[in-house]
């Protein structure tokens, strides 16, 4: 179910065991061959898929394409939330659901600048809402459910998410190939190993002069649509156990 679609009549009568979904993502840089909503696109093509999947099981909400993206604010055209702003615009999308009585609320991330402050904003929540016992408030990125894409796609060399990379590139080539500009002729930026075990704090700028980190040279629009396959199936997969939450275990 398209949550746009509905009358509030419609959303009223739903069983509030019924999970919503909010989709987030971002409008932000993604190197000299990639546009600025790639993020979004490829969000919204998942969500496409599973959806279909799904059904009238699972409601869906408008994909949010704003998202936190302050560390790309030195490449134009990104538009982004401060963190602090878009944890509290996460909390109150997901608290507005409770208010509704949806009990099952799971937000599903497409951008790396979301992953903290999506997990954030549902943890702060449930602080929130510590009387209740019957709620489940999750947050997910679509390329951490579980496939590894290079163990079983063949072809496949990228084995994390990098940025308007193999992965990303491969995908957009799938669904918007004019929106992509002579990615062949890119040149690699490799991911570098950060400050491993702590975790450095970072702009895109300290680690890219293109914008883009991974290679983006290998892609096709053939391992998009794998991608795509793995990933739209790893979000089905993850809401058919919120679908199947018994209310107290957590792998029921
Ligand atoms: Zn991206």
């Amino acid at each position: 179910m398209e949550l746009l679609e509905m009358t509030w009549p419609q959303v009223a009568a739903l069983d509030k065991n019924t999970p919503i979904v909010l989709p987030i993502a971002a409008l932000e840089q993604h190197g000299r061959h990639m546009p600025l909503f790639t993020d979004s696109l490829l969000l919204g093509e998942v969500v496409r898929r599973a959806r279909e999947s799904l059904k009238d099981r699972v409601v869906f909400a408008p994909l949010f394409w704003l998202g936190n993206s302050h560390h790309h604010l030195d490449f134009p055209g990104t538009l982004s939330a401060s963190p602090r702003v878009y944890l509290d615009v996460l909390i109150d999308l997901a608290e507005n659901c409770m208010t509704h009585g949806f009990r099952r609320i799971v937000l599903l991330n497409g951008h790396g600048g979301n992953i903290v402050p999506g997990s954030q904003a549902m943890f702060e929540l449930r602080q929130k809402h510590r009387e209740r016992g019957d709620v489940l408030l999750l947050s997910a990125t679509y390329w951490s459910l579980g496939s590894q894409p290079n163990q079983v796609v063949p072809g496949i060399a990228q084995g994390q998410m990098g940025h308007a990379c193999e992965w990303e590139t491969s995908m957009m080539l799938r669904i918007a190939p004019q929106l992509v500009r002579e990615h062949e002729k890119t040149q690699p930026v490799p991911f570098g190993k950060g400050f491993s075990p702590a975790t450095r704090a970072w702009i895109t700028k300290d680690r890219t002069e293109p914008g883009h980190i991974g290679d983006p040279r290998p892609a096709s629009a053939e391992k998009g649509e794998a991608l795509f396959r793995l990933f739209a199936a790893d979000v089905v997969k993850l809401l058919e156990r919120v679908l199947a939450w018994d209310g107290k275990e957590w792998d029921a």
